[in-house]
């Protein structure tokens, strides 16, 4: 469900579609960037085709959760299945442009390689190896020239955007190239999620959230965590008046509304013991998908001898 994108698919603009979010690459950091802004309800499009590092291990043996290690095919179905299952669309083609519409200083226009032109308010970069695509909406400043065996290479300079993957650009996010944040894949998936919540906090700041409240939490809690005073609505309207401060400069109404629309997102992250169940075993049977049934049942076979 989209926040702030047009439903219509054309809007007169000459522009196929709009988006809250593109995603430039749909590697590690790519999905993991998509997994946060889906889940918090951007319309988020993973465009993914082009120079890829991750094809090129030939096994991982190092992403935590994987104690026998991965091979690459699996887990790259596996973050590009969680990003589906996030609400992100994904589509293979290779972006080529970044700029600013000509009409709105505040969004972009993402072009590819296959045609497609697409109206984003925010642009995630999430692909390591190749940052040229956004020179128009960047400029020269954000290149360097660097040495690679004797020879010069331009490259995209991986501090033109901050720690946290802010850029001067406004709406414009960049997870890869990170410099040592891109360097292995568990780094380069947390440094997705870590720039999304990024773009997360200023989506919600330019809402009007304020401060202390704009910082997002992707996080499910048991039941008994909302007994006692915090099962009550009038708890949650205290502690975010209280983190929202006095100086918010909403009206009332406005802050009224941010902060219901706060504590009704806080009790949505609710889980009863018997959704924790039905979600659990959901789980399992999703990542049973992506396990071919020949291991699955060499492993029953070996378990009953
Ligand atoms: C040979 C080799 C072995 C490695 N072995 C390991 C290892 O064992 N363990 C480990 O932790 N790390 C390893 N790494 C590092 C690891 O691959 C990277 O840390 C990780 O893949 C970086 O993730 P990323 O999402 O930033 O980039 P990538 O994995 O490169 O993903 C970028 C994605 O963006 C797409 N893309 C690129 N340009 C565009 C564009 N213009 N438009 C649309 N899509 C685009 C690509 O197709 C790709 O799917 C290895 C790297 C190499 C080269």
């Amino acid at each position: 469900m989209s926040e702030t994108a047009d439903d219509d698919d054309d809007d007169g603009s000459g522009h196929d579609e709009r988006r809250d979010v593109v995603v430039v690459g749909g590697g590690p950091a790519g999905c993991s960037a998509g997994v946060f802004t889906a889940r918090y309800g951007l319309d988020t499009l993973v465009f993914d085709r082009g120079n890829a590092a991750l094809q090129r291990c030939a096994f991982v043996e190092n992403y935590p959760g994987f104690p026998g290690g991965v091979d690459v095919p699996t887990l790259l179905d596996l973050f590009r299945d969680h990003a589906a299952a996030a609400g992100c669309d994904r589509i293979e083609d290779t972006v080529e442009s970044v700029e600013r519409p000509a009409d709105d200083e505040s969004g972009f226009v993402v072009e590819t390689q296959d045609g497609r032109r697409v109206r984003a308010s925010y642009v995630l970069a999430a692909a390591w190896y190749d940052g040229s695509y956004l020179r128009p909406v960047v400029g020269d400043d954000a290149f360097e020239v660097h040495d690679h065996h004797g020879e010069t290479h331009e490259r995209f300079d991986h501090e033109y955007a901050d720690v946290d993957g802010r850029t001067p650009a406004d709406g414009l996010y960049v997870a890869s190239p990170g410099g040592e944040r891109s360097a292995q894949v568990v780094i380069a998936a947390g440094n997705g999620a870590h720039v999304a919540r990024s773009l997360l906090e200023d989506h919600k700041r330019e809402r009007g959230f304020p401060e202390g409240v704009a910082p997002h939490y992707d996080w499910k809690r048991p039941e008994s965590e909302f007994s006692g005073e915090w099962g009550d609505r009038d708890r949650w309207r205290e502690w975010f008046e209280a983190e929202a401060g006095d100086d918010h400069g909403l009206d009332d109404d406005r802050f009224a509304e941010l902060r219901e629309a706060y504590i009704d997102r806080a009790f949505d992250t609710k889980l009863t013991d018997e959704e924790i169940a039905r979600q659990t075993e959901a789980g399992y049977h999703r990542l049973l998908d992506h396990v071919d049934d020949e291991y699955i049942e060499s492993y029953l076979d070996d378990r009953r001898e």
